[in-house]
């Protein structure tokens, strides 16, 4: 199709960067939308209201401001009622459009000059002659510029797109649609590109516009379809090692738990073992609060690989958190009289050389790492499982890349804080999720307080009695900087703490230490000869110290409230009653304390989760969008929950269909979008 202002040369620019067809073009969505639904009279305007007018332009004048040497336009605008003053910077060459006479629309928000009302530097657009303004009015679309399109020559090429296309063909069943009260794709997309003027805003800021719906439903269906397609593919996988729990090792998983199992670790167990058994690869997700026993969960199910002859290896994100897995397991394993190895990039060369070799050779059956683990030069004899203790830190591709590794493992991903069951679709659909509803017996609720920063001395005071009662107590502050002076601030920190209790013993763990220093306090801590231990957010996942019953967090307003839930479960987990102390920053406003209280108001770490996502977004819960989050144009994980459950639905229903009614289409269309990105074998 031919599109008016777009010759060879900027068909070219756009193919260079993937925009080639018509449907790549009115796929370019709006960011949002201007109000120009109404006109106003000039003599209404009001300071600091919007407004959209037009008028004829009485004067022009272009000068150059004496001081700064700018650029500055003035025109008189005049639509019968009242003229008013309108100014340009920087932006002289528009004299050559706009001249005394031009019909002009302006919006913006006049503010009160030192000649009257006057708008600087409105969106503008110019009438042509005898021109009715109705073309510029409505709900105007702002998109991101596209190669050589800025926005405003945008809403002309997709408007005339759009007006000389077909109907859109739909690659959706209409019959899944409708089942939503969805409007076709064509609807949907003209509905976008040009809300009709009676839809209110709200329906535009909260996506709730049918068209959005449709378009973010779209998004959803196909994600949550590639990842159907994975799954069932996996499903259709053989060839994993065949892992049973015979008696005798059924008798060992006994000896390993110095505690009896509760009811929920011992169900995901069975479906764990079901798997293992199965000879399908297994590929699921432990899901659990923290605290709940996951990580000894994990521990059986490694034991039961190793009993049967296999590898199994655990990797965790952080360098602290491997070690720390390394001793749990190995205190567990010593009871079955097994060994772990440590394998991560701070071991000497030597040493690493020396694990590989004995993971090549099978002599070393079981092993905890870090990405190391998954290095090109990591092989191993026979690995038959692999644990992945992440915080959201893989995406799928990176899982399908692990799973390259030996004859098909089976794998075991736990999730280190729990994630809202929405979240948990978009990033690990393609997974059988377990979940441990259940905390081990014993455990007295933590009690949360929430204080501001000039309560500090409170708190203190408090803490002084803490000592007094030979509670350990950690406190955490952010790592407000990464590298050496990041390490400045957290000594500041711990000097901080030494002036403020000099009876106590005060320690430091910061993420820059060398790992012996940082590991020889953590152990004097466990070890009770260091009251208190001031660290960054490395204590965040895994430490566990049964006899730390008080944790201080500094500027907790800085932390994801997802992030604060974990760190109050390094508490807790004794006998102890604990304490978790929430020290906002001097800047925190009443959201930021309203939103730190909902951990007083509850402990329920899926319920702290789905908060976290409802107020901040998906983004800042995963960390950052990079580790795995699928980019999602339209649909809002919150504001779309609905369309997710039932995109989540069709797709799983399409694809388990086995009468195989998916068309042709629909796949191709599926592995174009999502195959790529989610570096997934292509089928067929
Ligand atoms: P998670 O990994 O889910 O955060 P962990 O597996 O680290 O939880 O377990 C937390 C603590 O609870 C550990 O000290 C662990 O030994 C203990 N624990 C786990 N399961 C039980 C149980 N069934 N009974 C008693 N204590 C348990
Ligand atoms: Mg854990």
């Amino acid at each position: 199709m031919r599109l008016r202002g777009i010759g060879p040369r900027w068909a070219e620019e756009l193919a260079a960067i993937g925009v080639e067809t018509i449907g790549d073009l009115v796929l370019h969505l709006p960011l949002r939308w201007m109000d120009r639904r109404r006109i106003d009279p000039l003599k209404r305007a009001r300071p600091g209201e919007p407004l959209t007018a037009v008028g004829t332009v009485q004067e022009v004048r272009t000068l150059r401001t004496r001081r700064r040497g700018l650029d500055l336009m003035q025109l008189l605008l005049d639509d019968g009622t009242a003229a008013m003053r309108i100014v340009f910077f920087g932006r002289n060459y528009l004299a050559e459009y706009i001249r005394q006479g031009t019909r002009l629309l302006v919006q913006g928000v006049p503010r009160l000059g030192s000649h009257g009302l006057e708008l600087t530097g409105p969106e503008f657009e110019i009438l042509r002659e005898q021109e009715d303004p109705a073309r510029l009015t409505g709900w105007i679309p702002v998109y991101e510029k596209l190669g050589p399109l800025s926005s405003r020559r945008l809403r002309t090429v997709i408007a005339e797109a759009l007006a000389g296309l077909g109907p859109v063909d739909d690659p959706i069943p209409r019959r899944i649609t409708a089942r939503h009260g969805l409007p076709t794709l064509d609807v949907a997309l003209r509905e976008v590109h040009a809300p009709p003027p009676d839809t209110p805003p709200e329906a535009l800021a909260e996506r709730r516009l049918p068209g959005l719906r449709r378009l973010a439903y779209d998004e959803l269906f196909w994600l949550e379809l590639a990842l159907a397609l994975a799954r069932r593919q996996r499903l259709a996988e053989r060839g994993a090692p065949v892992l049973d729990v015979t008696p005798p090792i059924r008798e060992r998983l006994e000896a390993l738990l110095p505690f009896r199992l509760t009811g929920a670790q011992r169900r995901v167990f069975g479906e764990i073992t079901t798997d293992l058994a199965s000879g399908r690869p297994m590929s699921r997700l432990l899901l659990g609060d923290v605290g709940s026993g996951k990580t000894v969960v994990a521990a059986m199910a490694m034991l039961v690989a190793v009993e049967n002859g296999c590898q199994a290896a655990l990797m965790a994100p952080t360098e602290i958190l491997a070690q720390q897995h390394e001793r749990t397991l190995s205190e567990l394993m010593a009871r079955v009289g097994r060994r772990v190895a440590l394998l991560t990039a701070a071991l000497r060369p030597a040493e690493a050389r020396a694990v590989r070799a004995r993971l090549a050779s099978g002599a070393e059956a079981m092993v905890v790492g870090t990405h190391a683990l998954i290095s090109e030069s990591v092989a191993f004899e026979r690995l038959g499982l692999v644990v992945i203790d992440e915080q959201h830190r893989f995406g799928v591709a990176q899982r399908a890349g692990l799973a390259e590794k030996g004859t098909r493992p089976h794998l075991l991903v736990m999730s280190a804080t729990p994630i809202p069951r929405t979240l948990a679709m978009v990033l690990y659909g393609d997974l059988d999720v377990s979940l441990i509803d259940e905390k081990p017996p014993g455990r007295v609720p933590i009690r949360t307080i929430v204080r501001r920063d000039d309560e500090r001395e409170r708190v203190f005071r408090g803490l002084e009695i803490a000592l007094a009662e030979k509670r350990r107590i950690y406190v955490v502050r952010p790592a407000v900087e990464e590298g050496a002076r990041g390490l400045k601030a957290a000594e500041q920190g711990l000097a901080e703490y030494r002036a403020r209790f000099p009876g106590a013993r005060v320690a430091l763990v910061h993420g820059r230490m060398k790992a012996d220093e940082r590991r020889a306090n953590l152990d004097a801590f466990a070890r009770g000869e260091v009251d208190i231990l001031v660290a960054t957010t490395v204590i965040e996942v895994g430490i566990d110290v049964p006899e730390a019953s008080v944790i201080v967090v500094e500027d907790a307003d800085r932390f994801g409230l997802a992030q604060l839930h974990q760190l109050r479960g390094r508490v807790g987990r004794g006998d102890l009653r604990s304490y978790c102390v929430l020290i906002a920053s001097a800047e925190a406003d009443e959201t930021a304390l309203a939103r730190l209280r909902v951990l007083e108001q509850t402990d329920d770490g899926f319920r702290v989760a789905e908060k976290d996502l409802e107020m901040r977004g998906p983004g800042e819960l995963t960390g950052t969008a990079q580790h795995g989050m699928p980019s999602l144009r339209v649909a809002d994980l919150v504001r779309h929950k609905d369309l997710l459950l039932a995109a989540r639905d069709d797709a799983f229903a399409l694809v388990d269909d086995e009468r195989g009614s998916l068309p042709e289409a629909l796949w191709r269309e599926v592995w174009r979008r999502h195959g790529e990105r989610l570096k997934l074998a292509r089928i067929g």
